[in-house]
């Protein structure tokens, strides 16, 4: 299988440095075939949807081709994907689409787990609307408790929206229960995909989620690119919140008539470059096949948590909910940007601090963890590299 540390030819910055890279849920390193397809464009560039001429059919041809391969990913129509820059503007426009109508008396449901992205969005609009913000409760192994769900969804829930997987702890979501849940009492649901698509297979037809957000630079692709998928019917119905070029067919001085979608919410010239690059980086993923990826960052893992148990004082957290290649930890008596700046020295990239779940730290009475992540080139080697580094922690505190 060709995972693991045979993949890392296939990435210039493992070439000659020694990286151990391990924040993968930050963002994901690019392979040389997603760097060669989007210079490639940058080498022939133009605009797209606009000139009457070869280069710009070409880019439109390009543009609208990737289109379809991310639309093909998640199992979802062309039609139902929306190209945007990444996840926090994903959820900030479906944030404010979804709350234009909302009034007092409304809420909507988000979850203790949800990154900053897909907490403040919803919060501020509040603040003017004055909805009510509900969060579903954690049990005791920090899993998404379903009855805590179950008694704060009701027919006044508007959307409920949560993280498929929890970039903090690495928890995934019981999602097709709690879209049951949602279902049930008419509300719009929102998954936060932005760690997920990643390690699952994602199909937002089995899923019936009605939208789902995921930024591309954490599936091996370049930044400044996000998606959308949104059901048609939706997409159809709902009112865009950005205007400009390109979301219209028709405009006079007092009006304006909206294009079809998914084009009426892309206003203005796309991230075309990345959009190109993100259905390379699908593609390569798809070479290598999505359950053998899911299989492999399983294995390590796993290994992962048996070897740190060899650490005295470090505890895993949420180490028993069902969790994928995201582990979170606190080693008693050292600060996690401690462990981190040390582990650096020795060329060992983690992540350490709040990860942009601020609330959750304190609802769980700390102040940061360290997080380790895995990818695709990740492997036993890097574990035991990891361990041997927190043992040398281990003796300076
Ligand atoms: N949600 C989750 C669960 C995330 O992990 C992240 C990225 N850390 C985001 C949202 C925001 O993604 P981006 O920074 O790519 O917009």
């Amino acid at each position: 299988m060709k995972l693991g540390k045979n993949i890392k030819k296939d990435f210039k910055i493992f070439d000659s440095s020694g990286l151990v890279y391990l924040d993968n849920a930050s963002t994901a390193q690019i392979p040389n075939v997603v760097v060669e397809e989007i210079s490639k464009f940058y080498n022939e560039k133009s605009n797209v949807h606009r000139g009457a001429y070869k280069l710009s059919e070409n880019a439109s041809q390009k543009y609208e081709d990737a289109r379809k391969v991310i639309a093909e990913f998640l199992s979802a129509e062309s039609q139902e994907i929306v190209l945007i820059n990444g996840t926090t503007s994903g959820l900030n426009m479906l944030a404010q689409i979804l709350c234009k109508d909302l009034k007092v008396g409304d809420n909507i449901v988000l979850t203790r787990l949800e990154h900053h992205a897909n907490l403040i969005p919803w919060q501020q609009i509040s603040k003017d609307k004055g909805f009510e913000i509900r969060f579903i409760e954690l049990n005791e192994k920090l899993e998404l408790d379903l009855e805590s769900a179950k008694k704060l969804i009701n027919k006044k829930t508007k959307v409920v929206s949560f993280a498929h997987i929890s970039n903090a702890l690495g928890v995934i979501a019981p999602a097709k229960k709690l879209i049951e849940i949602a279902k049930k009492v008419g509300a719009i649901t929102v998954l936060d995909g932005a760690q997920s698509t990643v390690s699952i297979e994602i199909n937002v037809k089995d899923l019936d989620c009605d939208f789902f957000v995921f930024s591309g630079h954490k599936l091996y692709g370049p930044t400044g690119i996000g998606v959308i998928f949104g059901k048609k019917e939706l997409l159809e119905k709902l009112e865009p919140v950005n205007f400009g070029g390109d979301m219209i067919s028709k405009v006079s001085y007092e009006n304006a008539v909206w294009n079809e979608v998914p084009f009426k919410f892309e206003a203005g010239t796309p991230p075309i470059a990345q959009v190109i690059g993100l259905a390379k980086s699908i593609k390569y993923l798809q070479n290598i096949g999505m359950k053998a990826i899911l299989e492999h960052e399983q294995n390590v893992c796993s290994y992962a948590i048996k070897r740190l148990k060899e650490i005295e004082g470090l505890k895993i957290l949420g180490e028993y909910a069902e969790r994928i290649s995201i582990i979170s930890f606190v080693i008693e008596g050292v600060h996690p940007h401690d462990i981190a700046s040390i582990l650096d020295s020795q060329n060992i990239a983690v992540r350490a601090g709040h990860h942009c779940t601020m609330p959750l730290m304190k609802h769980l009475g700390i102040n940061g963890t360290t997080r380790i992540s895995f990818g695709i080139y990740n492997n036993e080697e890097d574990v035991d590299k990891l361990v041997e580094g927190l043992k040398k922690v281990k003796e300076l505190f």
